[in-house]
């Protein structure tokens, strides 16, 4: 069990499952992060910063657990929208994960918000769905996201499309 705090905005707590206990979130792919095939250079990623917005606490735990594979990344997380886009102003992260369906206010409008700050708006945003139609990942693509992953996680295109983001810096 762990705690991630961001100052001003709260704490994201979440809790360490075994491998088997890990697979019951149909992520079974997880599993496939064990295989170390997905080696990062620590060298080439440094004190990056990653905000991830999801309302999941599955998916949240599940991308925490990715993502800590990587040496100095820092993972922030917020699980609403509003939080989200507080965070994104306050601590300019170089990637921002965004679920897109998220209470209240979607990723598309998060999207349009986080693209209307001066400060933002070069930084990519990667959709992390359920929304898996060649018609949502089109939409996704012409929205202005940098790329549109699909749930379930594919983990290895996920490493390795997080690692080119941070390498390549903003867009
Ligand atoms: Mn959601």
């Amino acid at each position: 069990m762990g705690v991630h705090s961001a100052v001003g905005v709260g704490s994201t707590f979440w809790i360490e499952l075994p491998q088997e206990d890990a697979e019951l979130d149909s992520d079974a792919e997880a599993a496939d992060a064990d295989q170390g095939e997905s080696v990062i250079e620590p060298s080439e990623l440094n004190n990056h910063t990653v905000l991830y917005v999801e309302d999941n606490p599955i998916n949240l735990r599940l991308v925490t657990q990715i993502l800590g594979r990587i040496p100095r990344v820092h993972l922030l997380t917020a699980h609403t929208a509003s939080l989200g886009i507080e965070l994104a102003l306050a601590r300019n992260p170089d990637l921002i994960l965004l679920d897109i369906n998220l209470p209240g206010m979607d990723g598309y409008q998060v999207l349009d918000v986080l693209k209307a700050d001066a400060g933002l708006k070069h930084t990519p945003v990667i959709a992390i769905t359920a929304n898996a139609m060649p018609r949502d990942v089109e939409r996704g693509k012409a929205a202005g996201f940098f790329d549109y992953i699909t749930k379930p996680l594919d983990v290895e295109r996920f490493l390795q499309t997080v690692q080119h983001c941070l390498e390549r810096g903003p867009v």
